[in-house]
């Protein structure tokens, strides 16, 4: 009799064998451990577990279907909340979202959410199973920029209610962070990310690439010459930061975006793409936070030497604990409490090396984490001969420029209304990182679920 205090364990590829190649690292569950862990749901009257869902999936009712083995009823229930399930059941922080507050953690593990979503999204795409039909439209044109998850889940939403929906993406494939940022080996691109944006334009919803807002046509022109009686700007937060030490410039250097890009987006890994990248030997990823995580384990399957600097302590460690566990058992070197501050450069004016200085951790800085303090005479060279900063992102300010009456913050964020996604500009609305600044997939789809109720609302009233 298995415990029922403890999650159905889910397997994994060998971290040994995992660290060679771009392979997904976690199996997901088959039809029995997915009934066997769906038995463990407690289906609480008040469910917890839904408040702690920004999209609020019916959890209890979609795990009770998995339960019985009724795998398509619990893709319908999933349906009605989320187009995205496959996405979400792989990279969304369940343990802080619905795990955290299910009550079958209070006493042992949580019951594994994601891990079931994941389950009855693949066992719908392979069985064929698409979402509900669009409505018939009612004639009324929407803009929407980007092809993130919040513009995925606006425009699925916009076009379940009837509208004709056009999103406009700059890159040549849709998806935002899910095909540029986050590495197949955690999220599949072909087999999950492209297949639930098929779901998507099975709605009705057309998807123009290679179409940069701001340069190709601005928002103005969109509402005045082209028709569109509404826009929703979901256009991320790309624009990398950088230190600002000496030696950023050089060759080696490379913002973790870019060099995810490269890999996930351009293919750089595979051997028939001719996507140039730089396979460092020893490679340094400079932070602590998932996309560092990503980008070490990416340079690891590149074949590096890799170390995490970080100048905090593991305790700090930004990043979801599941994903530095996977980085430590996959062979990354933690190299904690410890700051750059100079990047050494040869004479091709390529990486050299790194200095880097040892911290303490002082007293508590205005969020509240301790503040890191350089130890006086601590400084060494870390042997590296590529640099990945990873330091986090904010909005390219590309669409607030060219649009009148946008207003934004001083990080560059676009000011929306939270329950209704509105800006200061009549018929725009906004969500997601673009708003948010760097946040999580699934509080951009719930971003952009509340902006196509927003709009809708704006569009009846009109
Ligand atoms: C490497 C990495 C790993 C991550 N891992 C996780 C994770 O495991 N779990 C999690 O929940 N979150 C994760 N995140 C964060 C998450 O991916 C983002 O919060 C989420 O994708 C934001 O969605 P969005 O729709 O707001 O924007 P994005 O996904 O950034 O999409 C914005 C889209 O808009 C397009 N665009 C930008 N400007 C224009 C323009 N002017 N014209 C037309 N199109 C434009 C961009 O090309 C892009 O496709 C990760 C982020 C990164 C970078």
């Amino acid at each position: 009799m298995a415990d029922v205090l403890k999650k159905v364990p889910v397997r994994e590829q060998d971290p040994q064998v995992r660290a060679t190649n771009f392979d997904e690292v976690c199996l997901g569950y088959n039809k029995e451990e997915a009934m066997e862990e769906a038995s463990r749901c407690l289906n609480c009257k008040n469910a917890k577990c839904v408040q702690g869902c920004p999209v609020s999936i019916n959890i209890p009712g979609f795990i009770h279907e998995v339960k019985e083995g009724n795998f398509e009823e619990a893709y319908k229930v999933i349906s009605e909340s989320s187009a995205l399930p496959a996405i979400c059941g792989r990279v969304c922080p369940q343990e802080s979202q619905c795990e955290g507050k299910c009550i079958r953690g209070i006493k042992g593990e949580a019951v594994s959410i994601g891990k079931l979503e994941r389950f009855v999204a693949d066992w719908a795409r392979e069985n064929g199973m698409k979402p509900a039909p669009a409505a018939q439209k009612n004639g009324k044109k929407v803009a929407v920029i980007g092809s993130g998850p919040s513009g995925l889940t606006c425009a699925g939403d916009l076009a379940k209610l009837g509208y004709d929906v056009t999103i406009f993406e700059a890159l040549h494939e849709a998806g935002g962070v899910l095909v540029y940022g986050i590495p197949e080996f955690r999220l599949p691109k072909l087999d999950v990310v492209a297949k639930e944006v098929e779901n998507v334009k099975a709605l009705g919803v057309k998807i123009e690439t290679n179409v940069i807002i701001g340069r190709s046509i601005t928002i103005d022109e969109l509402m005045e010459e082209e028709g569109f009686e509404a826009v929703f700007i979901g256009s991320g937060a790309g624009l990398p930061m950088f230190m600002g030490i000496p030696g950023e410039t050089a060759k080696g250097v490379f913002s973790a975006n870019e060099y995810l890009t490269r890999n996930n987006l351009m293919k750089a890994f595979r051997e028939d793409y001719d996507t140039p990248i730089v396979r460092g030997k020893k490679v340094a990823v400079v932070g602590g936070g998932n996309v560092a995580m990503d980008a070490a384990r990416t340079a690891l399957r590149l074949g590096a030497e890799v170390h995490i600097v970080y100048r905090r302590s593991e305790a700090e460690l930004p990043a979801r604990a599941e994903e530095v566990h996977h980085a430590k058992e996959e062979g990354v070197i933690f190299d904690l409490l410890t700051n750059p501050t100079e990047i050494l450069v040869n004479e091709e004016d390529a990486v050299a090396g790194m200095k880097c200085v040892r911290m303490e951790l002082g007293e508590p800085d205005a969020s509240g984490r301790r503040r890191p303090v350089a130890i006086p005479g601590s400084e060494f060279v870390l042997d590296v001969d590529t640099v990945i900063m990873s330091l986090g992102t904010s909005p390219n300010p590309l669409i607030s420029s060219t649009t009148i009456g946008l207003d934004t913050n001083k990080r560059k964020c676009i000011i929306a209304d939270e329950e209704t996604g509105k800006t200061s500009k009549d018929g725009v609305y906004a969500g997601g990182d673009a708003v948010t600044g760097a946040a999580t997939v699934i509080l951009a789809m719930g971003a952009g679920k509340a902006a196509a109720k927003g709009i809708h609302e704006f569009l009846s009233n009109k």
